[in-house]
């Protein structure tokens, strides 16, 4: 029963944030669904980073929000970024990927974020949805992301193709980004850094570390040890599909370990609770 709950909880949640991204200030709530959300949620339901992570359920924060967007854009950077935007949502530069895709996922978040995550492509959920990280990965990294402190709204997410990979004859599936496919499309991205300026980047897989650096020394050996984006530095860490398809506790704890050292570059406080997230089972 609690892993059905939490995961209505959890979409529920992500729809929420969604909306509030898009603007949406207010919606429509019955007197019975209030009276229920003021009641406390049973105990089986409370669950700590470690468990989250382990069955995708629902983030309680941790930690009170903090490190919000330090200034408010400047206007001039405002409209920058909104004519960037529209360049890329109306990019036809990839024909192929231009006809087979539903929407260009350009990126989500506050462009005057602290710090700023790149994947490497949109897979289905993302196309269909015109955003990244809203599958099942996507709800991973949202965790990874809260339980720092902060909500999806106080980073920027992005990644190196703007336009989901066509699969051409197949029904399902995902494929890397080609090299001309990320040569193409990378600009945007250098874009969306210059103007955002984030404190911190953190690439996630392969591919985005491959796309910021071109380096190809593979994710494994990159992992953990900090690199440098044009003067800014940038943390490699595992893609989230890769601890879905690898449950092991070691491995999330490497991600961890790098979220760590990223809320410290960053000037975040780490509570002793979060310091020891998947030390002990
Ligand atoms: N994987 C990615 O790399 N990016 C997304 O947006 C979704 C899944």
């Amino acid at each position: 029963m609690s892993a059905a709950y939490n995961e209505l909880l959890d979409a529920t949640i992500l729809h929420l944030e969604n909306l509030k991204l898009r603007g949406v200030r207010n919606i429509a709530v019955s007197k019975e669904t209030l009276r229920a959300l003021a009641l406390p949620p049973p105990k089986s339901q409370i669950s700590n980073f470690k468990s989250e992570i382990e069955s995708a359920a629902p983030a309680a924060k941790t930690e009170p929000a903090i490190s919000t967007p330090a200034k408010k854009s400047s206007p001039e950077k405002s409209a920058a970024f909104t004519e960037l935007q529209k360049r890329a949502l109306s990019c036809v530069k990839c024909p192929h990927l231009a006809s087979s895709r539903k929407n260009v996922v350009f990126g989500v978040g506050s462009i005057d974020a602290q710090l700023m995550f790149v994947g490497e492509a949109p897979g289905a959920d993302e196309d269909e949805q015109g955003e990244p990280f809203v599958g099942r990965a996507g709800q991973l990294l949202t965790k990874i992301i809260q339980a720092t402190g902060l909500s999806r709204a106080d980073v920027y997410i992005a990644n190196i193709l703007k336009c989901r990979p066509d699969t051409p004859g197949q029904s399902a599936g995902n494929r890397k980004p080609t090299p001309d496919e990320m040569a193409t499309c990378i600009p945007y991205l250098h874009e969306q850094i210059d103007l955002i300026r984030p404190k911190v980047l953190v690439a996630l897989g392969a591919t985005a570390v491959e796309g910021l650096l071109g380096k190809t020394l593979g994710i494994t050996k990159l992992r953990g040890q900090w690199q440098t984006y044009r003067g800014t530095p940038l943390m490699p860490t595992y893609h989230p599909a890769y601890l879905l398809r690898n449950q092991a506790m070691s491995e999330k704890r490497k991600v961890w370990e790098d979220m760590l050292a990223v809320m410290e570059k960053i000037g975040m406080p780490v509570s002793e609770k979060q310091q020891n997230f998947f030390l002990k089972v």
